[in-house]
């Protein structure tokens, strides 16, 4: 019934949901603790009495406007997503047929590997340093079509200077890279200057995690007017419902409110790493709304499922490369207790007492 690449694929696995009425704490889809504006609650209230019934904006121009008033580019540089998921499908549907190449450094988010899968696409995986840096040497001599950097990374949290972004875009000429930024809100630079200087630059952004609208789905993307032209012809019609474009509108009108709440989650992401690292764990430095916790050569699949028995989702990841680390979301500092004391209950589930855990880090 299906294509021969669809039959073989293994599904893309987003992180657990809770099921309706069950309560837990979730820190393993890298979601805000704090509310959106409340001026965001406010103009949904108002688009829902009014405009329903007709259809929305096919360009989102109000939310691209917005979009174009804080990021300083130009509104024909821009294009709204339904999340920035949608905005990857959409890059990788306009750019690469069966065998075409796209390479990015692994350990990263994996839904590259399900879209390039479904485009029957070649894949280029160049593994992260031990310091989770990215190869960029490799990636710039790979020279594929379509070259994607997660940055900051997931799930190590590290951000890629736009200097050497900008020596990678250089590199690749007329190639395409794509940099995502999904978390780069919580780190202390960004590439969007690259955007004025390379005309090969796409810069993806999103509004489910410094925005704290998951749920709204949300995504911005950032490229040279014909960039733009190219991915629009993939797109749907109406790719962003009416309530999420005067959402998203809202929410960037009142960035303000967004960088308080960058603040806080910066303030208990530091406080949460050296809590961490004092238990034993090895944690590198984060620039994103997470953190990743490992301890080498332990599986972390007992402990995760430990946490969970309390009540606390985290992101574990059942590869070679992540099995003895833990992908922690930045709750608010009572989650973020609740979390350290389950750890801390659960360490024996790995057999190893704190100062085993900080030998055997050492
Ligand atoms: N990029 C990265 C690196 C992510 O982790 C996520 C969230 N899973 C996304 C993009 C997609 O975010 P959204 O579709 O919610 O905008």
């Amino acid at each position: 019934m299906f294509r021969e690449s669809i039959e073989k694929m293994a599904p893309y696995t987003p992180g657990e949901q809770p099921r309706p009425g069950e309560r837990l704490i979730k820190l393993n889809t890298n979601e805000n603790p704090y509310p959106p504006s409340p001026r965001v609650r406010r103009a949904v209230a108002r688009v829902a009495a009014a405009s329903l019934r007709l259809y929305p904006a096919p360009r989102a121009d109000e939310f691209v406007a917005s979009a174009s008033k804080l990021y300083g580019v130009r509104k024909d540089m821009i294009l709204a997503g339904n999340g920035s998921d949608e905005l990857l499908t959409m890059i990788f549907r306009a750019t690469l047929g069966p065998r075409d190449t796209v390479a990015y450094p692994v350990p990263t988010y994996s839904l590259y590997d399900t879209l390039a899968t479904i485009q029957e696409a070649r894949v280029l995986r160049f593994p992260v340093a031990k310091d989770f840096s990215i190869p960029l040497g490799e990636l710039a001599k790979a020279r594929a079509k379509l070259t994607i950097v997660c940055s900051p990374n997931s799930p190590s949290g590290i951000l890629t200077r736009t200097s050497k972004l900008a020596g990678l875009a250089k590199a690749l000429g007329n190639r395409l890279l794509v940099i995502d930024e999904a978390y780069v809100d919580f780190a202390d630079e960004n590439a969007i200057a690259l955007l004025r200087r390379f005309p090969n630059v796409v810069i993806l952004r999103t509004l489910s995690k410094s925005f704290s609208l998951a749920g709204m789905r949300l995504g911005l993307c950032f490229a040279r007017p014909k960039i733009i032209d190219h991915l629009m012809k993939v797109k749907d019609s109406y790719n962003l419902s009416r309530v999420a474009l005067v959402a998203g509108a809202e929410a960037l009108n009142d960035s303000q409110w967004m960088r308080r709440n960058v603040e806080r989650v910066k303030h208990t992401r530091e406080t949460s790493i050296k809590r961490l690292r004092r238990m034993g764990f090895e944690v590198p430095d984060s620039s994103a709304n997470f953190v990743l916790a490992r301890i080498g050569g332990r599986d972390l699949a007992p402990m995760v499922a430990a946490i969970r028995k309390a009540g606390i989702l985290v992101r574990h990841f059942a590869t070679p490369m992540l099995r003895d680390a833990m992908r922690i979301s930045i709750g608010t500092p009572a989650e973020m207790n609740a979390l350290f004391k389950a750890i801390e209950a659960n360490l024996k589930v790995l057999k190893l007492g704190g100062s085993a855990l900080r030998a055997k880090a050492r």
